[in-house]
Formats: structure tokens, C-alpha cells, sequence
């Protein structure tokens, strides 16, 4: 069968593995470890399967309202999109935003989805080196002449926050060599200890920030994301909604994300309790040696010295845990660890111990 020529050039994104040839601690797609909040427990048996029948709500209007009203965001309902995952807001955003005629801007090292959308929507790329100590450079990435700027805040796979001052003289550099263009933060991570660029949207018209319900609200499963942004952007991004799939968020995840959204106060005990974790964990992998990335997020970024990202991978394997190995020039010496429960982490943390002192 003849595929459209639009197929043949793509690069698809390979996501953390799910082999099945055994239970593994998965540890390897920054997964919670924890359940979501009992009141979405209590929402899905009182789910009324006849509604099913029915689409959606295309605009979600109820889960906007519930995502806005939550503690801290201090934005209105038309300044959230949802979406089927943040990923799929991701893709929005590239093809809404990034002009074909200049390159889109992100760092090296980064979430690996962003070179596949770029491919996607035939942009050019240029990828900007992370600094020696893995942080972004971001006077680099503010160069003039960008169709716009992505990144992880914290980033990924380092865990590595930029403060919101480094945050806001990025963006005050960025807007004036390039007016007009997108910045979009991608807050995957930023409940598990940093300090969220929401506070800005009111001073850059140009920032984007994308979040999702995947990592700290335990709703990998679910396919739960949004951006949040002005009134304008987000009305550009319902356009292209709108040519692609008018109803991306189906009625169970809507009323499961809105039931989410009423119990913050659970998932902020359980990010607190991942980020408990992961400071102990790192701190017990610096103390067997390893080099450890500072993080912010639910995973860490390690390295043992003497061996390999795939050695160490191939070990953590035969002991039942699954770890993410990357490979890509400069990070082949390192793991991307996920923080699992305070148990499982401490089993970890003894294999690794011993297999690096083995050498
Ligand atoms: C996990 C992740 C996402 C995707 O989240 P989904 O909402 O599950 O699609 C987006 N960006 C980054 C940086 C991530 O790590």
C-alpha cells in the first residue's frame, strides 16, 4: 500500500518500556507510585455509565472551571486548555505557535517528544546545548531569530529547576530579541518541589505553561493534561482543537479530572512524600559515590562512575527494576531513575550500592 509522503520522514517517540515477562518495580516512565485521590475513587462508582451514549462536553467548561479554581493558579476558566494528556496539548501547541520560517528552540537534552512534533510539522530545530553543569543556557536559547522556545521546567531528564528570577530574565530576554513569539514551559514536574511560572502569565503574553495530570496526580492512565495562558492563546489553540478532534477529553476524564481537582490538599502530601524520597534516595546514591543531578521532579539523573547508563540498566533489570537509559551523545553514562515508594527505593538503593562497589 502506497502511505502518504507525509509518513515516511517521521520519527516516532519510543516511551519507557512495559515488558511483561515478569513483575517489575517500574521505575522507568515517571509513573506515580501512589493511587490518585479517594474522591476520584468515589466518583468513578458513582459514574453513571448511560451517560456514555452522549458526547462529551467539547470545551470542557466544567473541568476548566474545576483546574482554575484550584489552590494557586489564580486564572480564569478561559485561560485553561485541556487536553487527551499533555502530549496531545503539546502537538497543539507546535503546530498553533511555531512558525516553519525560523527554527523552535529547545535545550539538547530535554523531553524527547518535543523533536518528534517538530518532525511532525516539518519545523526547523535548533537545539541548544545544556551548560557544563547540565543547567539550561538560557541566554543561548534567547538568541534573536526563534519561531519560539520550549523546555521542561524543572527539566527532563536532568530534574534540574531554573529558578523563577532565572525564569523571568529568560523571558524578558526572549520577548524582546524575538516579539511575539511562544514560550512554553512544560510543567510536567513542578509539583514535586519547584515554583510554578504561572505568576508570570500576567507580565509575558507570550508564555505558554503546560501541565498534566500524568505524574503528580497519579494519572498516567487516565490521559488528563492542559495548557494555561491568555485568553487568545488559548482561543488559537480551540481553533486547531477544533480542525483535528472536537472532543479530545472524554466524559470519564472529565469528571474523574474535576473530582482530582477537588482534593489538592492529597496530592500535595503525596508530592511532598515523593520528594522526601527522592532527596533521601539521592542522597544515599551521592554517598555510594554516584553523581547525582540536583532534581526537583519525581526522578533523579544519575550516574555511577566506572560504568555505563546501559550497565547500570541492564543490572537494576536483574533485580526486577526497570530504570531509563537514554543513550544520546553526552548522557550515556547516566540513569533516569523514577522515585517509587520509600521501600522499593531502599531495596534499589542497596542493589545499586552493591553492584557499583563490585567493580
Ligand atoms: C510525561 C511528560 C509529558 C507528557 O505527559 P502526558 O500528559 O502523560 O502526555 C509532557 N512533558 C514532559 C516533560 C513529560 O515528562
Amino acid at each position: 500500500m502506497k502511505l502518504s509522503s507525509r509518513v515516511s520522514g517521521l520519527r516516532p517517540y519510543i516511551p519507557g518500556e512495559q515488558p511483561a515477562d515478569r513483575v517489575y518495580v517500574k521505575l522507568n516512565a515517571n509513573e506515580s507510585p501512589y493511587p490518585p485521590s479517594p474522591a476520584v475513587e468515589n466518583e468513578l462508582r458513582g459514574f453513571r455509565t448511560e451517560t456514555l451514549r452522549l458526547y462529551p462536553d467539547p470545551d470542557s467548561r466544567d473541568l476548566r472551571k474545576a483546574i482554575a479554581g484550584m489552590p494557586g493558579m489564580d486564572v480564569t476558566p478561559d485561560m485553561v486548555f485541556p487536553g487527551n494528556g499533555s502530549d496531545e496539548v503539546l502537538s497543539f501547541i507546535f503546530c498553533t505557535f511555531f512558525d516553519p520560517s525560523l527554527p523552535v528552540i529547545f535545550p539538547q537534552h530535554s523531553y524527547s517528544f518535543y523533536p518528534v512534533y517538530a518532525g511532525f510539522y516539518h519545523l526547523p530545530v535548533r537545539t541548544v546545548p545544556l551548560r557544563p553543569d547540565f543547567s539550561l543556557d538560557t541566554g543561548t536559547m534567547a538568541q534573536p531569530g526563534n519561531a519560539g522556545v520550549i523546555f521542561p521546567n524543572p527539566n527532563a531528564p536532568t530534574g534540574i529547576l531554573l529558578e523563577t528570577s532565572g525564569l523571568r530574565a529568560f523571558l524578558q530576554q526572549q520577548t524582546e530579541n524575538n516579539p511575539g513569539r511562544a514560550v512554553v514551559v512544560d510543567e510536567a514536574y513542578i509539583d514535586f518541589g519547584g515554583e510554578s511560572a504561572l505568576p508570570l502569565l500576567r507580565e509575558f503574553p507570550e508564555l505558554i505553561i503546560v501541565r498534566t495530570f500524568s505524574k503528580s496526580f497519579s494519572f498516567a492512565g487516565l490521559r488528563l493534561g492542559y495548557a494555561v495562558s491568555s485568553p487568545e492563546n488559548i482561543r488559537a489553540l480551540e481553533t486547531v482543537k477544533n480542525s483535528f478532534n472536537h472532543f479530545p477529553v472524554d466524559r470519564i476524564a472529565q469528571r474523574l479530572g474535576i473530582a482530582a481537582c477537588s482534593d489538592a490538599a492529597y496530592y500535595r502530601r503525596v508530592c511532598a512524600e515523593i520528594a522526601a524520597t527522592r532527596d533521601q534516595f539521592s542522597a544515599g546514591l551521592q554517598k555510594a559515590g554516584w553523581q547525582v543531578l540536583p532534581s526537583k521532579a519525581n526522578f533523579v539523573f544519575a550516574r555511577c562512575p566506572g560504568r555505563s547508563g546501559q550497565e547500570v540498566y541492564e543490572a537494576a533489570k536483574k533485580e526486577g527494576f526497570l530504570l531509563r537509559v537514554f543513550g544520546t551523545p553526552g548522557t550515556e553514562d547516566f540513569v533516569r531513575i523514577t522515585i517509587g515508594t520509600p521501600q522499593d527505593m531502599q531495596t534499589l538503593l542497596e542493589c545499586l550500592e552493591k553492584y557499583c562497589a563490585a567493580k
